[in-house]
């Protein structure tokens, strides 16, 4: 499963992040529009994958990251493929394709 191996290396990430600081409580992820990724699938798979690790029984919080597109030809932003100028140049993603952690949260000691 796609989410599985998402949530997997999710999980190395914040457990790299947290390496010496102690229980992870919260984790704080942006997720694009069209990253392709259910976050309910996410949280399944981190409350299955993170026992027994100091992330074990953290939270997960997802913030929804809005669709970026940009014409490389006239530098246009839009927010819908539909939307997108006539320059015919192609359209590059700047943002809403993405799964990152953007904080962790550690239990005081
Ligand atoms: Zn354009």
């Amino acid at each position: 499963m796609h989410e599985l191996s998402i949530t997997r290396s999710l999980l190395r990430q914040v457990l790299a992040a947290a390496r010496g600081a102690g229980r992870v409580e919260r984790v704080n992820l942006l997720v694009g529009e069209e990253a392709g990724v259910v976050p309910e699938c996410v949280s399944f798979y981190f409350e299955r994958l993170s026992p027994g690790t100091a992330a074990e029984g953290a939270r997960l919080t997802f913030r929804r990251v809005p669709l970026r597109i940009r014409c490389p030809e006239c530098g246009r932003e839009f927010s819908r493929v539909e939307d997108v100028c006539g320059c015919n140049a192609g359209a590059e993603v700047v943002s809403g394709s993405e799964l990152v952690v953007e904080s962790i949260e550690v239990e005081d000691s």
